[in-house]
């Protein structure tokens, strides 16, 4: 079992808590266009103030080189405000005086945020003397950010060794989520993997392959495992200089007793793009000037009935290039199945990535899952089995 401190461990009354949330959300015209981060992050600073604590918000946006206005999170802030309904007060630097002056104001169940972390070019080297300022505006440290937490800087990783640290809701939730999919999951567990190509994915594969009863291949990166068998894959996106590390991985899989399960037809187009005539074809009739855009209907069924054995999944990539209708099918087919078998309680499914969490949307289900992870490169760092050092810091040893 992982073990790391939540907020049910805290005593926040009256304390200065630096939080660190993920506001790095995108914004279009100063308003923002997707507030998810921000909604996750919401029930962790209602019960701090609610607890009345002190709340100081931490987070970075953008890639500022330096303090660049449009990198400001003051206009996220007010959004964050208006999320909660409650007033969220502003200060214009994340250390120094302006950050002290405005803590020093703070009464207990106030809310502030400090400005962009990453306006300080110390933030992503986690130097001592910065994690030093940010410390000293605080009591107790939470960390609420998922996504940041595959980075070691300052505000995510060194802060935590230099006051109480406790995971967020969010963060707790997240943790809890993806242990039970992978740590100590129930068996049999199985992992969908799509998406272009192998070589993004490599250790991600070699990780699952030791975890998992059986990996589904998808996308485009089965094209390469089947051109590695000798199948002709036409004019199909193919990594043909992986073929040797595709056998390898096939070799491994069979070794650690771990089922493959690649695509039996696929649907082939002679255009990449939406509405182009399509068929489906057997894997040894795949025409030598078509591109195989997605698996076929036979492979669809076969991953429902690997699904119907599983008690548990875990999924990262497209099945196909599923921003095209129709080659959007076998992945919403695929997970509005894993959404039922989870919804009638057989099934727990774990989801993540960003083309993945758009698939989910896409295909209406993505509140059905157990749980959708929303942290792009965290979720990915934690499938490929590395040591997450912002999650490392809330261990309890
Ligand atoms: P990734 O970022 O590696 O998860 O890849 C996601 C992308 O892979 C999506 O944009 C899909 O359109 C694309 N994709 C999935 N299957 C295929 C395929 N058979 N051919 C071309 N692109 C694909």
């Amino acid at each position: 079992m992982m073990s790391f401190r939540t907020l049910d461990q805290a005593d926040v009354a009256g304390k200065r808590v630096l939080v660190r949330v993920d506001l790095n959300v995108p914004v279009e015209g100063g308003k923002v266009t997707d507030a998810t981060r921000i909604e996750r992050s919401a029930a962790t600073i209602t019960e701090l103030a609610h607890k009345g604590a002190k709340v100081i918000l931490l987070s970075h946006f953008g890639r500022p080189k330096g303090r660049d206005p449009k990198d400001s999170l003051e206009p996220i802030a007010q959004a964050v405000g208006r999320l909660i309904h409650k007033p969220v007060a502003f200060a214009h630097d994340c250390v120094g005086k302006a950050a002290e002056d405005a803590v020093a104001a703070m009464k207990p169940g106030d809310i502030l945020c400090l400005e962009n972390t990453r306006y300080h070019k110390e933030e992503e080297k986690n130097d001592p003397a910065f994690v030093a300022a940010l410390a000293k505006l605080g009591d107790i440290y939470v960390n609420d950010a998922f996504s940041v937490a595959h980075r070691a800087h300052a505000s995510t990783e060194g802060i935590a060794h230099k006051l109480p640290a406790y995971a967020g809701r969010a963060m707790q939730d997240e943790l809890e989520a993806l242990e039970k999919a992978l740590e100590a999951p129930q068996k049999p567990v199985i992992a969908i993997i799509g998406g272009a190509k192998i070589s993004t994915k490599l250790e991600l594969i070699e990780n699952l392959i030791a975890k998992v009863d059986g990996l589904v291949i998808g996308g485009g990166m089965a094209n390469t495992f089947l051109n590695a068998q000798g199948i002709n894959v036409g004019k199909s996106l193919c990594e043909r200089d992986m073929a040797d590390t595709a056998r390898r991985i096939l070799q491994k899989a069979q070794d650690r007793k771990c089922a493959m399960i690649l695509p039996i037809d696929a649907i082939v187009s002679y255009y990449f793009e939406a509405n182009a005539p399509s068929h489906d074809y057997g894997l040894s009739a795949i025409p030598a000037d078509g591109m195989i855009l997605d698996v076929g209907p036979n492979s669809v069924e076969r991953i429902k009935a690997v699904i119907d054995d599983a008690a548990t999944v875990v999924w990262n990539g497209p099945l196909g290039a599923f921003e095209l209708p129709p080659f959007d099918r076998a992945t919403v087919a695929v997970a509005r199945h894993a959404a039922e078998r989870t919804r009638a309680g057989k099934l727990v499914s774990v989801a993540g990535g960003g083309d993945t969490v758009a698939a989910l949307n896409h295909a209406h289900v993505a509140g059905d899952f157990t749980y959708v992870s929303t942290a792009g490169g965290a979720f990915l760092e934690w499938m490929e089995g590395k040591v997450l050092p912002g999650v490392e810091a809330l261990r309890v040893q």
